[in-house]
């Protein structure tokens, strides 16, 4: 399997720049395939140019018209053809040699190359004017008038077309034979034209070639390039593909993985025996709570709006859990309240943890309400006397402290009640110890029953007990006291051996005064009564009375 790390490969292709360079080459033979067949194409337009041929077929024309002109000159001379046929072809020959009026038609390269033909054309061309107007006064010298004027004229005519015609057999053989030379140096001058061209346009033509093979060489090796590139492009385009199909892959299956272990840890965590909850932290609301603290929120299901500070129930315990898990970002084994319904005991810790990118507050507990009702029963007993099951002597002290300060801050009376069973050890000595504990619980109960509500009972030692009456005058404690003798005296208690079991109490009494500051002072004057009570017979009830003052 392929590490996560390693990446795809490259395709090991060129650089660019080399791709670029080839076709930067390409453009720049494009351009110059395109001077150079322009350049040839310049150089072929001027060989179609037709100029050397004109000249050729021109003065090869004024030849031939002037050939013409030469047979019908002797024609004539011969009298096989008229004056006016002479004047008719004179004029051919001249319009052959110029038909636009302005001379001969000789081109310009001509001219430059071949100045003397040029010359010798504008030569014949004057005198085949001068001809041309001989012969036409000849011609137009037939006009009405009287016969015999008018054979005189003809004859002079006919002279003179004889003459214009002599003249010309004379002269046309000399200038036809200049007009072949002409032919042959105007064909000799447009051959070499021509060769001199055809070699130009053959030396471009290779230049072209050249140019062109280049260009088919960089374009060839452009588009292997390309190919190449294309190629490697595809490859690395497939390895991409590949790459990422199994990346994609390794998605999916880790994807899967955390999905099985999430399922797992909530499986886990579901049927945990622990309360777990986890809670977003900035909001607080709760993102996970297993079935196990639903059932005992007492929901049938994880409800979808909860708020971590509203599972606790108890309005201080909530604010002290919120602000130590704020302050230390946990909460170690805090015993709370959790629910609103029916509350049940729990120990509750916290932690602040990262939950994928998110700060969020996984909360476990354990259910302690047992343990909590067992503390509560064993704190009871502690508090309690086993024979008697009234207040011990620290309960006892505990709770009418609390009881005393209370009267004395709100300014209240309270009564203190010293009681102690008279000659009990005589009861121990004659009916047993067994005896003895009945009849300290039988004593309890009777001076429970004499009690008020309120007020505070408990069995300091043996078989003597002390009463705080919270809001009682030292009169109306004087009668409770009295109530409690005479109700002890009438317990009639008996025996396991069948005999009557009797016994009386001293009761020592104290009233708060402003002087007592606490209830052990209290205590102790009610203490000091009872020492007289006993001391004055037994039997009694004899409240404190404070020292005389000293003279
Ligand atoms: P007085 O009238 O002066 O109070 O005499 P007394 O005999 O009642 O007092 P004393 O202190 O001499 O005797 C108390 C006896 O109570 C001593 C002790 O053995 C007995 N006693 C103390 N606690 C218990 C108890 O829990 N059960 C029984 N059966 N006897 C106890
Ligand atoms: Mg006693
Ligand atoms: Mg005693």
């Amino acid at each position: 399997m392929q590490s996560p790390s390693a990446k795809p490969q490259a395709p090991t292709t060129g650089s660019p720049r080399t791709a670029y360079r080839l076709l930067a080459l390409v453009v720049a033979m494009a351009l110059a395939t395109s001077v150079a067949l322009w350049w040839t194409l310049r150089q072929a337009q001027d060989l179609a140019q037709p100029h050397q041929q004109n000249d050729l077929w021109y003065i090869a024309s004024v030849h031939n018209e002037l050939a013409r002109v030469s047979l019908l000159a002797r024609q004539l001379r011969a009298r096989e053809a008229s004056a006016q046929d002479l004047v008719d072809r004179l004029d051919v020959l001249y319009s052959t040699l110029d038909t636009s009026g302005r001379g001969p038609r000789v081109s310009t390269q001509l001219r430059e190359a071949l100045p003397d033909t040029a010359q010798g054309l504008d030569g014949l061309r004057s005198q085949v004017e001068r001809w041309s107007s001989q012969a036409s006064d000849s011609a137009n010298a037939n006009e009405p008038g009287s016969t015999a004027a008018r054979r005189t004229q003809a004859t002079a005519a006919l002279t003179q077309a004889l003459r214009v015609a002599e003249d010309i057999t004379r002269q046309s053989d000399a200038l036809l034979e200049r007009l072949r030379q002409a032919v042959a140096t105007v064909h000799l001058f447009s051959t070499q034209q021509t060769d001199q061209a055809r070699r130009q346009l053959h030396q471009r033509f290779i230049v072209l070639s050249v140019v062109l093979s280049a260009l088919l060489v960089g374009t060839t090796l452009l588009i292997a390039r390309l190919v190449q590139d294309a190629r490697a492009a595809a490859a690395a385009s497939r390895q991409l593909a590949q790459t990422n199909r199994e990346l994609e892959d390794r998605v999916a299956r880790r994807t899967r993985k955390l999905e099985e272990s999430r399922a797992l840890l909530g499986f886990i965590l579901d049927t945990s025996p622990s309360d777990v909850l986890l809670a977003e932290v900035e909001s607080g609301r709760v993102h996970f709570i297993n079935h196990r603290l639903t059932e005992r929120l007492g929901l049938k299901a994880a409800p979808q709006t909860l708020f971590l500070p509203d599972l606790l129930h108890d309005p201080d315990t909530r604010q002290r859990f919120m602000q130590t898990l704020d302050q230390y970002g946990q909460v170690d084994a805090m015993e709370a309240q959790i629910g609103t319904h029916a509350p049940r005991w729990s120990s509750l810790s916290a932690r602040l943890i990262d939950v994928e990118g998110r700060l969020a507050h996984l909360l476990w507990g354990f259910d302690i309400s047992t343990h909590k009702a067992l503390e509560a029963q064993l704190r009871e007993l502690a508090t309690r006397d086993a024979l008697s099951g009234l207040l011990n002597r620290r309960a006892f002290m505990e709770r009418s402290t609390a009881l005393f300060d209370h009267c004395r801050r709100h300014g209240q009376p309270c009564t203190v009640l010293m009681i102690d069973i008279d000659h009990f050890k005589r009861i121990n000595d004659q009916h047993g110890h067994q005896m003895g504990d009945t009849a300290i619980r039988a004593c309890a109960d009777a001076i429970g029953q004499a009690l008020r509500e309120a007020d505070l009972l408990g069995r300091l030692g043996g078989e003597e007990f002390a009463a705080l009456l919270p809001h009682a005058s030292a009169d109306s404690a004087r009668q409770v006291a009295e109530r409690i003798r005479g109700a002890i005296a009438q317990l009639g208690l008996v025996s396991p051996s069948g005999h009557p079991v009797t016994f009386t109490i001293s009761i020592g009494m104290a009233a708060s005064e402003r002087h007592h500051t606490g209830i052990e002072p209290l205590l102790a004057d009610a203490d000091a009564a009872l020492y007289r009570a006993k001391a004055t017979g037994r039997n009694r009830v004899l409240a404190h009375e404070a020292a005389l003052p000293a003279h």
